[in-house]
């Protein structure tokens, strides 16, 4: 009796003990052997159900399942979060009308519970987080009734956001591309045309599509080396003397700059540093730094560089008296494809693009780069890098 009471109490260790034979040895042997049938049943499915717990927590989705009303059978502590539900109750058997306090989420799924089919819904949340939801109907067996549903929430901010700029980009590289294009393809046009075009004007069209020519290689060049960057692929690391590098550049610089009467003018605190970076970038950082103070000022203007060393990195200033860049462009100049003024931009022969290469040139060797600019007085950027020893283990 005592057996039978211990079972029923859910303790499957118990067993029918003492010798017995006949009828009543035989019952006695087959009952322990069924306590033995179920306990080790119920502790596979207690493995099971705890494996099955394990992988729902491990998912990074949340992940919800429920019966065809709404009852909640299954939910991980993700989806409990991104569907704002009370983390203090037990889910399980709460009715998601109850349990789910997001409204969007909840209206989505209550929409979609009819559905045979499983349903992607995109939801912006709230703040731009952008969840996507994944219902997916349960059949039972091989037959079409629905017994419920599994809902899969992701949260895509970071990828939307990627994929918005990835658009963005392919759209504004087709718009500066299709620009001097058409420019060449229609001075082309009228050079085909026209019969008796006198000497000067035959020359002044070739210039043109000369220099829309020059712009698109450079557009091309810059794009290359924008996707160059971005690519994660093992990239040369070396050593080199700053001051060397800024040298070499100094020189390039001094023809455009005489060309404006603008004078170069430069004080390195030290010019005993040597930086390990990605070949090639801090001639790039410089050089781009350099030239735009030149190009965003006016004839006789001054630019002035400066080096210095504070707190273990190694300063790199650029000061102009130029044009200066309003406050509210100030963000946004080191984006691709930002200019203040298109056209001025143009006339230089800008792409763009410069400012948007420097910065992820600079982030590539941990530095930072920030400018300090007043609308018609001038601009002063300012680039910081480390003394890389830890980026150069970590690149090499
Ligand atoms: P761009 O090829 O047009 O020069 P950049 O990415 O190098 O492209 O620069 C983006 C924009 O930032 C420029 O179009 C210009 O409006 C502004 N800018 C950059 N450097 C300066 C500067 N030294 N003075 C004034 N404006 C600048």
């Amino acid at each position: 009796m005592k057996v039978s009471r211990d079972i029923s109490n859910k303790q499957f260790d118990s067993k029918v003990r003492g010798q017995m034979s006949g009828e009543i040895g035989e019952f006695a042997k087959n009952f322990n052997y069924m306590i033995d049938t179920i306990n080790f049943t119920i502790r596979d499915i207690t493995d099971k159900n705890t494996q099955l717990k394990s992988i729902m927590q491990s998912v990074s989705h949340g992940i919800l399942a429920i019966d065809t009303r709404g009852k909640i059978l299954l939910i991980n502590d993700l989806a409990k979060k991104m569907v704002e539900g009370d983390s203090y109750v037990t889910a399980e058997g709460k009715n998601i009308r109850q349990f789910i306090k997001n409204e969007l989420i909840l209206e989505s799924v209550l929409h979609n519970m009819c559905s045979e089919h499983s349903t992607i819904i995109q939801k912006n949340i709230k703040n731009d987080i952008i969840y996507k939801i994944k219902i997916d109907p349960v059949h039972f067996e091989d037959t079409d009734a629905v017994i419920g549903f599994i809902i899969n929430i992701e949260n895509i901010t970071e990828y939307a956001k990627l994929e918005n700029m990835r658009k963005e980009f392919v759209a504004n590289v087709s718009h500066e591309l299709k620009t001097p294009i058409t420019s060449i393809q229609g001075f082309i046009e009228t050079l085909k045309m026209t019969d008796n075009l006198d000497e000067d004007t035959k020359n002044r069209f070739l210039t043109i599509i000369e220099n829309e020519a020059t712009r698109l290689t450079r557009l091309i060049d810059d794009i290359l080396l924008l996707s160059t960057i971005e690519n994660k692929t093992k990239k040369k690391v070396e050593k080199v003397d700053l001051f060397e590098v800024f040298e070499e550049v100094h020189e390039v610089i001094n023809y455009i700059a005489k060309k404006k009467n603008i004078k170069v003018k430069y004080d390195f605190e030290n010019k005993d540093i040597d930086l390990w970076e990605y070949s090639g970038y801090i001639r790039q950082i410089l050089l781009n730094i350099i030239s735009n103070a030149i190009k965003y000022t006016g004839e006789n203007g001054k630019v002035s560089i400066k080096q210095y060393i504070k707190s273990e990195k190694v300063f790199i200033e650029v000061k102009d008296n130029g044009i200066g860049i309003p406050e509210e462009d100030i963000e946004r100049i080191f984006e691709r494809f930002y200019r203040v003024d298109k056209a001025r931009s143009r006339s230089v022969g800008g792409t763009g693009l410069g400012l948007a290469i420097t910065k992820h040139m600079v982030k590539a060797l941990n530095g930072n780069i920030r400018v300090e600019s007043e609308l018609g007085v001038g601009s002063k950027f300012i680039i910081e890098l480390p003394f890389n020893q830890e980026f150069a283990q970590k690149a090499s």
